[in-house]
């Protein structure tokens, strides 16, 4: 494998009764896009806090950057970024006040001016805080976690709350970084945005890691399964049996029915007679390729984003 930049092994966090973080274990490449997927309370924070030096492990080995460190400590926090949530900046600070305020916490900081040409914020050096957009916030603290020119760089929910367009700006700058030679540690709940980022894909729930690989390896989990989706009529779904040995399950999803099968003209032709049969029609019906949410969905019963 290539170098690791994190090696953490059955890595445990429990909050009285709530073990948040159960006995985790990954490696993450260095100059990768690592991302842990999962839904809400499944431990993915508290694991990136326990990286970030924010928090203690109660059980675990971790290894940073070459380090094997009982907790982070400050030298190794001068290698680290943390993109910190938005609204959180002083709203009468401008722009390039933040900026320095933050490169004054580190030893050799990068020059704020050339930062702010990196995230395109140039134009809104002059700016308070407070007239920036969702999304120019949000690259502002992007800038911030890259004030120390950092090694690793953590982003924990980088684009939740903004529209397509900032959500695609973002991504075009974590690819650069990566491309740069940096590492990013990435959490979300967006299954697109891990699909469209990540070299390696952790699946977290209830504190544990329930699969790991690159987005492709993941959905590949499924096999070379078709997925067929439609909108159940009054609730009626076909049984697997009817529509014959290549489904390979009927799932139900809230109003949305998925069928499984590895071969789209044969369990289409049964379909087409079901439908027909039950006088259903197959509302909104799509083919498509499984991608994350379906790995999720297979795995637990539940979505992502409930
Ligand atoms: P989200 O996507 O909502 O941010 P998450 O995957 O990041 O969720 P965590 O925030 O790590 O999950 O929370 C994991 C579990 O630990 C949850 O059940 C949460 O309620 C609990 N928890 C987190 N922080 C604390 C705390 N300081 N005290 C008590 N319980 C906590």
């Amino acid at each position: 494998m290539d170098q690791a930049a994190v090696r953490v092994t059955n890595l445990r966090k429990s909050y009285g009764e709530v073990h948040a973080v159960d006995g985790v274990t990954f490696v993450v490449p260095a100059a990768h896009v690592f991302t842990l997927l999962g839904p809400n309370g499944a431990g993915k924070t508290t694991t990136l806090e326990i990286l970030e030096g924010i928090r203690d492990a109660d059980e675990g080995e971790i290894e940073v950057l070459g380090q094997r460190v009982r907790r982070i400590d400050r030298t190794i926090k001068e290698r680290m970024g943390v993109l910190l949530q938005e609204g959180n900046f002083e709203p009468y600070l401008r722009v390039k006040e933040v900026l320095r305020l933050f490169a004054s916490f580190f030893h050799s900081p990068r020059s704020p001016s050339e930062v702010l040409r990196e995230v395109s914020l140039e134009e809104k050096a002059n700016a308070y805080v407070k007239t920036l957009s969702g999304g120019q916030r949000q690259r502002l603290a992007l800038g911030v976690a890259l004030i120390n020119d950092p090694d690793l760089i953590f982003l924990d929910e980088p684009t939740t709350g903004l529209d397509p367009q900032a959500r695609r700006n973002i991504w075009s700058l974590v690819t650069g970084l990566t491309d740069a030679g940096k590492t990013i540690i990435l959490t979300t709940h967006y299954m697109e945005e891990a699909e469209s980022l990540s070299h390696l894909v952790c699946i977290m729930d209830h504190g544990r890691l329930i699969a790991q690989g690159s987005p492709r390896e993941l959905a590949a989990q499924l096999g070379r399964e078709t997925l067929i989706e439609f909108v159940a009529q009054a609730g009626v779904a076909p049984s697997p049996e009817f529509l014959g040995p290549a489904c390979k399950a009927v799932r139900r999803d809230g109003d949305l029915i998925l069928v499984e099968t590895g071969d789209l003209v044969a369990t289409m032709a049964r379909l087409l007679e079901w439908s027909a049969a039950a006088a259903s029609p197959l509302a909104g019906m799509t083919v498509r390729q499984p991608n994350l949410e379906d790995v999720f969905l297979s795995m637990t019963g539940r979505r992502l984003r409930e």
